[in-house]
């Protein structure tokens, strides 16, 4: 993102000396897609997601899963993401949105890639959609289907999520005041499905709020997973590192 068009080599050089061994830089329409397989080819242990955001669901057209398609066949493209529904910001019409979804979820069972999706008060519309496409979807080895990015919804639609087989990722967000209602959901999540993110640069720690989140700040949503869940941040770290490894296919997974 333009967020980091000054000083994108240095923030990769920052995440690595923090300990993030491997990011996975997020696609949400063609042109950033390509751009993030670029990053992706250019610097070891950056890996990319490519796809439609909900917000861009609206510039889709049919054409564009061909062009996705292709994108796949890059060594280091690990997923198809972030995809999804957002009827908070409802930035594309909500039919768009829907077929945008319903297309690349398709191309995903395709190639047998995971997903990242993004659902923003529209899980009554994603949970039965989700579940039909994980139906019908078996990858080769039982890999996991993907993962629900930025998890911010209650115990009873994650414990759907995790029924399908998805994976529940949480930002440094887990740590403003308004998430402490969220604490007993957070320590639901079972050890084996937990993944860490930063959405950066979006959703910075609570003493960052209003600047730039950057991959470095990644330890501090370790630590408070550690915190809500009272366990040592190192076994979050191992956790989230090597389930994260085995959701998106990576070497070591
Ligand atoms: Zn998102």
């Amino acid at each position: 993102m333009d967020a980091f068009g000054e000083d994108r080599a240095e923030v990769i050089v920052r995440a690595h000396e923090c300990g993030v061994a491997d990011i996975i830089t997020v696609g949400t329409d063609l042109g950033s897609s390509r751009v993030a397989v670029e990053l992706a080819e250019g610097h070891a242990g950056v890996w990319a997601a490519v796809g439609f955001h909900p917000h861009e669901a609206g510039g889709m057209s049919e054409p564009d899963i061909a062009s996705l398609g292709e994108l796949t066949g890059h060594p280091r493209v690990v997923a198809i993401g972030e995809i999804g529904l957002d009827f908070y910001r409802d930035y594309s019409p909500r039919a768009a949105q829907f077929q945008a979804l319903e297309w690349q979820l398709a191309l995903a069972a395709e190639l047998g890639l995971p997903v990242i999706i993004h659902c923003r008060q529209a899980e009554r519309e994603m949970l039965p959609r989700l579940r039909d496409w994980t139906s019908g979807y078996e990858p080769s080895g039982g890999e996991p289907p993907g993962v629900i990015h930025c998890f911010n919804s209650d115990a009873e639609t994650a414990r759907q999520y995790l029924e399908m087989g998805f994976f529940i990722s949480f930002g440094a967000y887990i740590g403003y005041p308004a998430s402490r209602r969220n604490h007993g959901v957070i320590r639901s999540i079972p050890r084996d499905r937990l993944v860490v993110e930063t959405d950066c640069p979006f959703l910075p720690p609570q003493d960052r709020r209003g600047k730039r989140n950057e991959p470095a700040s990644l330890p501090r949503t370790v630590e408070l997973l550690a915190e809500i869940r009272e366990v040592p941040s190192e076994q979050v770290a191992r956790e989230t590192t090597a389930n994260a490894r085995r959701l998106f296919r990576l070497p070591g997974g």
